[in-house]
């Protein structure tokens, strides 16, 4: 027995699902995981996790998991060897930009790869290949919440910990479901709110449970949170309710501010959102009473056309009540993936360096030039949406994909898939050979995080180290080892050895990062950026300074843009979102037997109402049109969702479809996120029970 125990082996990890940043002890026997064990040690969950944190592991050793990389001949792939297929990729990358310009080629990276993966790649585009042309999937997520954020307060982060949101006296939650998308997260809400005399509001279309359990619980119309925002802030300011020395000493555009408010009456509110004036005035009250307010949102808010505008409205309402800079204050965009904060924050954007420095700044271009010694591109690049536009237009003729199953999860999949076909060359680098995979090219063999060393940046900026557990699966390797191979094909003479080395090039070049190492990340060990040379990091921002020249904040005035209506015969609003149990797509959970036996596949939310009017049952299967796409699938009648809105799950169907076949090309103005939540289709009944 003592031989038999001692073959167990023990690796601290870092959950590689949702943005809370969970992480726990995996434990192994040769390639077996037997069982994952949370530590008190751990920073954001202690001894929580959730079922994905527990159970999603087995995809790892799927039988479907890539092993060899393939290359497309006509119709079929056939399995290549690595230097084949990197050649053949440098070769294909090489001749298209020497044709046609760095710009005619797009570089998407993954939020669920590494921070040293993310900058590797955003460094490959940018110094290797001289183009901007690099995005990933906040794009489809918080990036009107980052762009509120920076227009208001400087940073486009979270302002303080998990733990902070905690400390609060009360919670507002608009448009996130955090008990499934977030689930440990809402842990620590729910026991605030249980134990510690915490007041939770939530402003959401459906009933979800954090709903169920808020002392107020609001249902505006689809679209018109900004209205509601600023009219709650404007009877605020009518009331005298401001805090007016935080206004005076910390905060400029006051007066202008006030004065954009004008039009938000709660009459007018009332007219536009749906909710009554007794609502919006409890909602008003409550913030008022509070010692600490903080605003929790997502998916609800930022899949809009006026997206941006609502982010930065709910900023506004922060400061006007001078709710920033104390524990249980602020503001707390929820990042989706495991790492979708540490790849914006590595670079892995169109306009932005690591660390938020902008491209188009000079001074911060001659600092990058002179360290990789090559000239760099001035202008920002084409972000996602922008990329699947610019192949229609035949502007870009190639695309290097990682980890991101952006057939699926972009909107509006037909026309998506579509400008894949179009590609002269695709490059798709994944653990799996998804749905993406089958427009591409080549398709390179990669290796999850347990399979290899790195950090990932959780939804409160934290930095944490995960450890190599397993050996590659197969002829598998790690992005970063795949990313350097093809950049050495193509010029470069990278010898990157281990991620550290990356996060240490990072670290003298990002001032964010100034005191990042892995000496500090060891095991447990954690970084909330900004960090300092000296490792001082900074959990809670803007205790004295907003991230601004001056200091000070800046009111910002929004107007707000009606959601995008299909037509009158698109007679149900469609919102969409996460599942407790699966993960977006579906591509890892879906492979996760531990997962899989408690919830095998998606459905849809109907409304009892809307049953009884149109004669279905739970289990009814049915057809839902919009102009861009059809999916078939099964109802659940249930009162979480109301009247004539329907709510779908945003994993994949049995036949290779989501959701994303009904959504439209439409996107925020200023962010381009596509407004996944504006969506009307018609539904007809297939099977009526
Ligand atoms: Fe992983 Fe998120 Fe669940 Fe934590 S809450 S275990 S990070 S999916």
């Amino acid at each position: 027995a003592a031989m038999r125990k001692s073959r167990i082996k023990r690796t601290k990890t870092v959950c590689t699902y949702c943005g809370v940043g969970c992480s726990f002890e995996v434990w192994t026997k040769d390639r077996k995981i037997l069982k994952i064990e949370p530590q008190e040690a751990a920073p954001v969950n202690g001894i929580s996790t959730c079922i994905k944190g527990k159970f999603g592991w087995d995809f790892v050793n799927s039988e479907e998991r890539l092993t060899k990389p393939l290359i497309r001949k006509g119709d079929r792939f056939v399995e290549a060897t690595w230097d084949e297929a990197l050649t053949l990729v440098a070769s294909k990358l090489k001749e298209i930009r020497d044709t046609h310009g760095p710009e005619s080629i797009g570089y998407i990276s993954s939020s669920k790869c590494s921070n040293e993966e993310n900058f590797i790649f955003q460094k490959f585009a940018r110094a290797i290949m001289g183009s901007n042309n690099v995005d990933n999937c906040s794009r489809y997520c918080q990036s009107p919440a980052t762009a509120g954020l920076m227009r208001t307060v400087g940073i486009g982060g979270d302002s303080g910990t998990i733990r902070d949101i905690a400390a609060s006296e009360l919670v507002v939650v608009i448009g996130a479901n955090p008990a499934e998308s977030h689930p440990v997260l809402a842990t620590r809400v729910k026991r605030a709110h249980k134990l510690h005399g915490q007041k939770l509001a939530v402003i959401d279309l459906r009933k979800h449970e954090l709903a169920e359990r808020a002392d107020l619980f609001l249902q505006p119309k689809p679209g018109s949170d900004l209205i509601w925002l600023s009219a709650v802030t404007k009877y605020i300011l009518d009331q005298g309710w401001e805090d007016r020395a935080f206004l005076n000493q910390r905060v400029n555009g006051v007066d202008q501010y006030i004065q954009s408010l004008e039009k938000y009456t709660l009459e007018y509110a009332e007219k536009t959102t749906g909710l009554s004036k007794e609502n919006l005035i409890r909602l008003a009250t409550m913030i008022h009473e509070a010692q600490s307010v903080c605003a929790l949102w997502a998916m609800g808010v930022t899949q809009h056309i006026g997206a941006t505008d609502t982010s930065t409205a709910i900023s506004n309402l922060l400061l006007i009540t001078g709710n920033y800079g104390r524990p249980g204050t602020g503001a707390y965009p929820l990042r989706g993936h495991n790492n979708v904060q540490g790849a914006c924050d590595f670079g892995t954007m169109p306009a932005w360096f690591p660390g938020y420095e902008a491209v188009q700044d000079e001074k911060v271009r001659a600092k990058y030039e002179k360290a990789w010694g090559v000239k760099l591109p001035e202008k920002p690049g084409f972000n996602n949406h922008q990329m699947v536009e610019g192949v229609h237009d035949g502007k870009l003729k190639a695309m290097y994909l990682f980890g991101e199953e952006m057939a699926l999860v972009d909107s509006n999949s037909n026309h998506v898939q579509a400008a894949f076909d179009k590609l002269q060359f695709f490059v798709v680098q994944d653990i799996f050979f998804s749905k993406t995979a089958q427009f591409a090219d080549v398709v390179l063999p990669a290796a999850p995080s347990l399979e290899k060393d790195g950090t990932f940046t959780n939804t409160e900026r934290r930095i944490q180290r995960f450890y190599k557990v397993f050996e590659p699966l197969g002829e598998s390797k790690p992005d970063w080892m795949i990313i350097q191979e093809v950049a050495n094909r193509l010029g470069a003479n990278w010898s990157y050895k281990h991620p550290s080395e990356l996060m240490a090039e990072a670290a003298s070049l990002a001032p964010v990062f100034a005191g990042v190492s892995y000496e500090r990340l060891e095991q447990w060990d954690s970084l909330v950026w900004p960090v300092a040379p000296n490792g001082e990091d900074s959990p809670l921002l803007y205790q004295e300074r907003f991230a601004f020249p001056d200091g000070k904040a800046k009111l910002f005035p929004v107007e707000w843009t009606p959601p995008y209506e299909p037509g009158v015969e698109y007679d149900l609003h469609l919102n969409n979102g996460r599942l407790l149990e699966h993960f977006h797509e579906g591509n890892m959970t879906y492979k996760s037997k531990g997962i899989t036996h408690k919830v095998p596949s998606e459905w849809l939310e109907v409304s009892p109402e809307l049953a009884k009017e149109r004669g279905i049952e739970s289990g009814a299967l049915v057809r839902l049109t919009s102009p861009y796409g059809v999916v078939k699938v099964r109802v659940e009648v249930t009162d979480r969702v109301r009247g004539n809105e329907l709510y779908l799950t945003m994993n994949s169907f049995d036949d290779g479809s989501a959701v994303n076949y009904l959504t439209s090309s439409y996107h925020d103005r200023i962010t381009h996120t596509p407004n996944f939540k504006e969506m009307s289709v018609k539904m007809e009944i297939l099977e009526p029970t």
